[in-house]
């Protein structure tokens, strides 16, 4: 059953209805197939591309059972029931795997792994519990206290300079398992995105050399300024990662660039697209959504060629006014290179995705200065 390919119209089911599911829908359904989404927030952005919303939580049996009919299901978030991903491959098709989501959902065992691979991650020790730290925890600082689960956009981060701070930090997060992980000296963060069926069918996207604001990603610009060497090597230690997890689907790999020499390490994972590579919907050959309903039927992953050098700038509600007014679309809708995406949400609030934009130019430092120039406009009222 497994080698058997999924066509147009079946059924494709997903966990989840936030923008990454709203974006895989349009491309399901642009590519003719049928799409179910469960989520239980009645205004899910991809309910809107869905033939059908199942309105319940995620572990709600009944809809999981209807999400079971589909003829694939796949997932748009990690911090997803591995136990509902495990339920649902009893009955269909379902990738990724729930192991591969778990293994992303506990910074602990994902930098075990990563290592176990052969690949590089900052130095780090995991503080379960207070007499985990002791003076060899000195080593690890100044560094950062993370939580093992459920951080995401900067959340649930201390940063941390002496044992007492630690200490602090530990008690702070309340004495769930924490990572302490060393601050490396960073040059940049870049992301690969890789799209695997099996070992003979593997594609990656050119790495995306990501800027963050105030914890949140800002702006994701490619190709990379980085060497062609950096940025080779980046995409083999994607693709060797996907392999040791025999990973089916859309894998994201965040990397750090570190020190003078731009050594790479793996900061984390995300079985899923990943906002760093939303540019590809307007810049690549395939894009990650056609990608992720190709692979979960069965096809292999298509050409991920990048078309133009461009800089994807994401659009949080900071910009909306604190009135709700929306902002000045008008200089972005202008100009004739910039793609705009809007994830239909109902309301605007600080630091909530509420859409992006893609501007495509002749490299990725014009791309960057116009990106960021369309960006400040939207701010300002007419
Ligand atoms: P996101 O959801 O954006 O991926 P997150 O909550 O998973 O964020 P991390 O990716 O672990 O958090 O870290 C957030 C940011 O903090 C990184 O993008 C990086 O800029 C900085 N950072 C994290 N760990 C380190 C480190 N060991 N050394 C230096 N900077 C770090
Ligand atoms: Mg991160």
């Amino acid at each position: 059953m497994q080698n058997t390919p999924i066509l147009p119209p079946a059924n494709l089911g997903i966990l989840g209805g936030g923008q990454l599911g709203r974006m895989f829908a349009v491309a399901a359904k642009t590519m003719g197939y049928k799409v179910t989404v469960l989520d239980p927030d009645p205004n899910a952005p991809a309910a809107e591309f869905a033939d059908r919303h199942l309105c319940a939580p995620f572990d709600d049996e009944a809809a999981l059972n209807e999400l079971a009919q589909c003829a694939a299901v796949t997932t748009e978030f990690e911090n997803v029931n591995a136990d509902a991903m495990r339920f649902l491959a009893q009955h269909t098709r379902v990738s990724p795997s729930g192991d591969c989501v778990a293994i992303a959902q506990n910074r602990i065992q994902e930098k075990a792994w990563i290592r176990k691979a052969g690949l590089q991650t900052a130095p780090y020790q995991a503080v379960c519990g207070a007499d985990d730290i002791t003076e060899a925890s000195a080593a690890f600082l100044p560094g950062i206290l993370k939580t093992a689960t459920l951080g995401y956009d900067g959340k649930g981060q201390i940063r941390v300079k002496t044992l007492d701070e630690l200490k602090a930090a530990f008690a702070e997060h309340g004495g769930v398992d924490c990572v302490l992980e060393k601050m490396v000296d960073l040059r940049g963060e870049i992301s690969v995105i890789v799209c695997r069926l099996d070992n003979q069918h593997i594609q990656t996207f050119d790495p995306a050399e990501n800027i963050h604001e105030n914890g949140i990603l800002a702006y994701s610009i490619v190709p990379a300024r980085l060497s062609a060497d950096v940025q080779q090597q980046a995409r083999q230690m994607a693709q060797r990662l996907a392999d040791e997890l025999d990973y089916v689907g859309v894998l994201a790999v965040e990397m750090f660039v570190v020190g003078d020499t731009h050594e790479l390490v793996v900061n984390e994972i995300a079985p899923r697209p990943h906002n760093s590579g939303h540019h590809t919907i307007d810049a690549c050959a395939a894009d990650q959504f056609q990608q992720q309903v190709r692979i979960m039927c069965g096809l292999a992953p298509a050409d991920t060629r990048l078309l133009s050098a461009c800089c994807m700038a994401n659009i949080l509600g900071d910009v909306w006014g604190g009135d709700g007014s929306e902002p000045d679309w008008q200089p972005l809708q202008n100009h004739s290179r910039s793609h705009l995406h809007l994830y239909g949400k109902k309301s605007a609030r600080k630091g909530r995705k509420m859409g992006h934009f893609v501007t495509l130019a002749a490299d990725s430092n014009t791309a960057l200065t116009e990106a960021q120039q369309l960006h400040q406009s939207l701010s300002v009222q007419p």
